[in-house]
């Protein structure tokens, strides 16, 4: 039995006794725990049992899309012109005869005209309609948005905690290295779980890293083909041998691994702190999150002279 925490318990218990309400804020400090757990309650609430069965006639609707009382916004920036379906949403009359429900997905995305007028309909209540926003930026909400809804911060969860829940739902030989990266959100580790490429992308890193450690002249082209392969997801590639490198701090700091970033990567760690002075990989570490931060501000910054001016410092300190 997964323990739920407080804050889930009293959005299940507000669908289940159907005492909601007017306007809910769900964050966590990942969207895609928002998310699902947003679509969990509003599933609940339109559920004829009011636990999100998933069976009844209500959930089948609601999980297919065709959820008439149900108006979804989100999925990217969110215009004027989204929000001002609001009102008529509101006015049209119940086909369930039961609630309707307004979900704005990850509501940061909002600008601030466009939280004005949805504060408009939120300041006047209508018997029966309930708005569930879910965000990961709740500080870019308006403070009068914010102040019309219930808020539930979801926290993050242990790795304890994230191991109970996830057990059996993810490949067991994923599970770790989810949970180590998923950020606390179960939602998230789930996500990572699914995203075969990025488990490429962290054995083709390992790779990297292993050839760069372990041979007294690596080959800089050899490096730069590995990591030009996953060019699309050059950001991936760049985060997943920052992890290492920092795995490896870790391990030769403490000769600890219950904390690894990377736990399914235990012997890459071990390998960069046998060949790695301490001061060594920090300087590493911060030439690829140096690489990271500005390919995020430049994506226009090409991969080819990145990775090339990227290894060929990292190469000076192997030679150092
Ligand atoms: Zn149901």
């Amino acid at each position: 039995m997964v323990r739920e925490s407080a804050e889930e318990r009293l959005l299940a218990n507000a669908a289940k006794t159907r005492r909601l309400a007017q306007a809910y804020l769900i964050s966590a400090s990942g969207a895609e725990q928002a998310r699902r757990t947003a679509r969990d309650f509003l599933q609940s609430i339109f559920c004829e049992s009011g636990t999100g069965c998933g069976a009844c006639l209500e959930c089948r609707k609601f999980r297919d899309g065709n959820q008439v009382d149900y108006l979804e916004l989100g999925g990217g920036a969110i215009r004027l012109d989204d929000v001002r379906q609001v009102p008529d949403f509101i006015k049209k009359k119940s086909a369930g005869g039961r609630y309707k429900c307004i979900y704005i997905e990850d509501a940061h995305q909002m600008n601030v005209q466009s939280q004005n007028y949805l504060l408009k309909s939120m300041e006047e209540p209508e018997e029966g309609v309930v708005f569930v926003l879910s965000t990961n930026q709740p500080e870019k909400l308006l403070s009068t948005v914010i102040s019309r809804c219930l808020w539930i911060r979801l926290r993050p969860l242990s790795r304890a905690a994230l191991r109970e829940r996830l057990e059996g739902k993810i490949p067991p030989e994923r599970q770790e290295a989810c949970i180590a990266l998923c950020g606390g959100s179960w939602a998230e580790a789930l996500r990572l779980a699914e995203d075969d490429e990025l488990f490429d992308i962290r054995e083709t890193a390992a790779e990297v890293c292993r050839h760069f450690a372990g041979r007294k002249n690596p080959s800089l082209f050899e490096m730069e083909t590995r990591i030009l392969s996953h060019e699309k997801r050059i950001l991936d590639m760049l985060f997943a041998m920052a992890g290492l490198f920092r795995d490896g701090l870790y391990w030769k700091m403490t000769g600890e691994t219950a904390l690894l970033s990377n736990p399914d990567q235990r012997e890459t760690a071990e390998m960069l702190a046998e060949h790695f002075t301490t001061s060594a990989l920090r300087y590493i570490i911060e030439i690829l999150l140096e690489r990271y931060e500005k390919k995020q501000s430049f994506p226009g910054y090409k991969n080819k002279l990145m990775v090339e001016g990227m290894l060929f410092q990292i190469m000076e300190v192997k030679a150092a």
